[in-house]
């Protein structure tokens, strides 16, 4: 007998037909024996519709604390409807807001972060017997505000519940089978892997694999809870998400992700001297914009280059920011380009695996894709690329690093 917490997603919990197929599947779970607590998101599309509402009143920038007010009522709705579900199988069941299980975040109104839970209620409603049905997503600050967790949020929430709980496992019942080599609507031949380390999972997750918000697997990491990643629609197990000694694939590479979130900003001839970097990026993280990869040329003739990628939805104000910087620091010019992608593989195996990057860039310029910015971490490589040329290059990549890869070492 486990203590479960199973996650539902807004697609799962999409219609009352469906909330009742979770409900067999979360009676199902009790009916071996398991204690189960639930943690749900709100019907798919109703967290914009809530956002779009609070534009309309509120204007472009709505009242934070009355936007928390108004998007947890997503989610207020799915606990009650899938506990009202499960009870009518004959199963008890209880459902509870953030703040009635003492979710406690900070006060960052729409992206506030979790400090503690108070376990007790939820425990001894699993001890009744009782099913938890938990609203994700949000939370209570010091003061007794509503606060909500950012988009994404109840798989943080579902995460931080296991390990409050100190659950055996936190399933994350969504769309999709579990977590891909790439995304399989690109790459035909992409394959569901069984198990995946939280530190690939966090890179692939940072770099554009959707299944997964962030700060779930940080989260995941740090308590040490397994996540296991599966179909609300299927009963096949989906993808293990654990520490890196129970990963046993062994591929070199265990997937290839992309995203086309980015531009590119670049400034040229800048005077390769102290101080100049710093004046041109703190105007651009004055302005709250997160710079990804930065890279500067070997300085020739006393002047530089130094190219960057912002999120795309930054880039026409760093853009801005970078020409009145460049103009204040003497650049010669600055040139920008937002139609650009970025492409990486991940991989455990990559740690003490030579000639991984440059296999990398054999494959891309066997396909004639040129490479503008390199960037690399101790298992992840990530290149920029035109954005004409995505599909080729994840394809490729894919073809090469795991339809064909080569297996890591085993781990004595
Ligand atoms: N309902 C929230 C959202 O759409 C939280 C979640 O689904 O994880 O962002
Ligand atoms: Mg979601």
């Amino acid at each position: 007998m486990a203590l479960i917490v199973q996650k539902y997603g807004g697609t799962s919990m999409g219609d009352v037909d469906r909330i009742r197929r979770v409900a067999v599947r979360v009676v199902s779970a009790v009916e071996q024996g398991h204690r189960v607590a639930v943690v749900v998101s709100a019907m798919a599309g109703e967290t914009d519709a809530l956002a779009a509402l609070a534009q309309e009143a509120g204007g472009e920038q709505p009242n934070p604390r009355e936007y928390d007010v108004l998007l947890s009522t997503g989610e207020q709705k799915t606990i009650a409807l899938l506990a009202m579900a499960i009870q009518r199988l004959g199963c008890p069941a209880r459902s509870f807001t953030g703040a009635q299980i003492g979710m406690r975040t900070d006060a960052a109104h729409t992206r506030a972060r979790i400090q503690s839970i108070a376990t007790q209620r939820i425990l001894d409603t699993l001890d009744q017997g009782t099913v938890a049905v938990i609203a994700g997503f949000q939370g209570i600050d010091d003061e007794g505000n509503l606060t909500t967790l950012g988009r994404g949020g109840s798989d943080t929430s579902a995460v931080a519940v296991a390990a409050a709980l100190q659950a055996d496992v936190c399933e994350i019942h969504t769309d999709v089978r579990g977590v891909y080599t790439a995304d399989p609507n690109l790459v035909p031949g992409a394959r569901k892997l069984d198990r995946i380390s939280y530190e690939e999972m966090l890179e692939m997750a940072s770099l554009g694999a959707k299944v997964l918000q962030i700060r779930s697997v940080k989260f995941a990491m740090h308590y040490d809870v397994p996540i296991h990643v599966r179909s609300t629609f299927e009963t096949s197990e989906g993808t293990w998400v654990t520490r890196e000694e129970d990963v046993m694939e062994g591929l070199v590479v265990s997937g290839v992700t992309y995203n086309r979130n980015e531009g590119k900003i670049r400034v040229r001839g800048l005077k390769d001297q102290p101080g100049v970097s710093a004046r041109l990026f703190t105007p651009i993280s004055d302005a709250g914009i997160v710079v990804d990869m930065i890279l500067q040329n070997v300085g020739h003739d006393g002047t530089t280059d130094i190219t960057f990628t912002v999120p795309k939805a930054d880039w026409k104000r760093a853009l801005q920011l970078a020409e009145q910087a460049g103009r204040e620091i003497g650049a010669t010019g600055v040139v920008g380009d937002d139609k650009i992608a970025k492409v990486s593989i991940v991989g455990l195996g990559m740690k003490d695996h030579a000639g991984v990057a440059s296999k990398m860039f054999q494959v891309l310029a066997d396909n004639s894709v040129n490479i503008q910015m390199i960037s690399t971490s101790e298992i992840k490589i990530s290149v920029v690329i035109d954005e004409k040329y995505l599909e080729l290059a994840v394809r490729a990549l894919h073809e090469a690093f795991v339809e064909n890869g080569a297996h890591a070492p085993k781990p004595e």
